[in-house]
């Protein structure tokens, strides 16, 4: 690691990267490789690489069995399994999600021509206010899909008051919240379905995948014939289907992943305290807490960035650390209403979601998971600290860099404007 004791030791200003190693969010967290290659070669050995196999059986079992449901249905990712969730619990018309989340909570509803409906989150826990949900119920809405975000569990309680009160159904995203608890239980067991993700960026992967787990017992039944082109048996379709299969080796890296989950949460955890360390004190600056209380994945490290107070903007930070080799990410900027088709349909969307909209300009994910070490967390916090140090001076020379012949270079940039 390059100490930065100048402004021109900044990459952003032609210094050398930070980092030689280019450090992501979401690089993948891989088990016990030697397991995974003996179920591989089982796999290959039996010739049965798909439909409903022995390790999609198994990683089915152990799933349900971890979070305490009674039916969990791998399938072949999140996407496709909140699309077959959605249309089993007979959602139409209109269902009402947070704009802010990744753009699948809002398309698997579109995709069948259901119209989503943006709703304002609390800004101190980034997921649906449920009073705001209640306000944008009309005769057209027929449920309510809340996003666990970052793996901290949205209000279930209030949002299952309203969708009993107002006979709607429920339908969790928990593609972050694999592993996490609310008030001591495991989510996924809340709300009439939740879906689960198990893509590689995610804590628990099965390269590409993902689950609906419930109780119901009809809903269960229901979509595992959804993900099968609805075949009840050889030559015979009694339903609408789709193909959401899960092969049997994503199954075999799930399971061989769900063995190696405490180590996972261990080094997650390890890695979310020493940021916390690292950047105790910096004003403008504060890492999102989790409830110690609860089980948790840490699989997200998110700063929220007060530009009022550091005087940098986060797209400035953000193109700081980028040029050295920290490519940390906006999750979930700009907001799935400023996105198409969308944005489009709904262009005043913005005026009824204000604490998405700031928020959505102050988050940043930073890179942690298995492949991040103590010691890189500390070199990119030392950015942080240098570029908040030297903020007028940077936020000078990103600027100087722009006039007047320079346009935005993102799109997301000129998107915005
Ligand atoms: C990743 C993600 C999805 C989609 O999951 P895939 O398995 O990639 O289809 C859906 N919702 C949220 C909130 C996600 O983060």
């Amino acid at each position: 690691m390059q100490d930065k004791s100048a402004l021109d030791d900044l990459a952003v200003f032609g210094g050398t990267p930070a980092s030689e190693e280019v450090l992501h969010v979401g690089r993948p967290n891989i088990g016990d490789r030697e397991r995974l290659l003996e179920r591989i070669n089982d796999i290959l050995e039996r010739k049965w690489l798909t439909n409903d196999g022995p390790y999609v059986q198994e990683f089915e079992r152990r799933v349900a069995a971890f979070v305490g449901v009674k039916h969990c249905i791998a399938m072949c990712n999140a996407t496709v399994a909140l699309e077959i969730a959605i249309r089993a619990l007979e959602m139409k018309g209109e269902v009402i999600i947070p704009s802010f989340t990744f753009i699948a909570t809002a398309h698997a509803l579109q995709w069948q021509e259901i119209t989503p409906v943006f709703c304002d989150i609390d800004p101190h826990i980034h997921n649906l206010d449920p009073i705001k949900v209640e306000e944008m119920i009309t005769p057209r809405t027929t449920g309510i899909i809340g996003v666990h975000l970052w793996g901290r569990a949205c209000d279930v309680d209030s949002l299952s008051d309203i969708a009993a009160r107002r006979g709607l159904k429920l339908l969790l995203d928990s593609a972050h919240a694999f592993g996490c608890s609310h008030k001591g239980r495991m989510i996924g067991g809340f709300g009439h379905a939740e879906v689960f993700s198990f893509h590689a960026t995610k804590f628990l992967n099965s390269l590409e995948g993902g689950a609906v787990v419930t109780n119901d017992d009809q809903v269960a039944r229901k979509m595992r014939l959804m993900k099968n082109f609805g075949f009840t048996y050889y030559d015979r379709s009694d339903y609408i289907g789709t193909n959401g299969k899960m092969n049997e080796i994503s199954a075999a890296m799930g399971v061989t992943n769900l063995e190696a989950m405490d180590e996972f949460i261990a080094v997650n955890y390890r890695n979310y305290q020493k940021y916390g360390q690292e950047l105790a004190g910096l004003e403008g600056i504060d890492l999102i807490a989790y409830d110690e209380k609860e089980k948790c994945n840490y699989q997200y490290v998110v700063i929220e960035i007060d530009e009022s107070k550091i005087g940098i903007t986060r797209d400035q930070l953000m193109e700081v650390l980028q040029a050295e080799n920290v490519l940390v990410r906006r999750y979930f900027y700009p907001g799935c209403h400023r996105m198409e088709p969308y944005r489009s349909s709904f262009p005043h969307a913005g005026l009824m979601l204000p604490e998405t909209e700031k928020l959505t300009t102050r988050v940043l994910c930073l890179p942690t998971g298995t492949s991040v070490s103590e010691d890189q967390i500390s070199d990119i916090c030392q950015i942080i600290r240098f570029a908040v140090e030297h903020e007028v001076e940077i936020t000078r020379r990103l600027n100087e860099g722009r006039v007047p012949t320079n346009p935005p270079t993102s799109i997301s940039a000129r998107q915005r404007d």
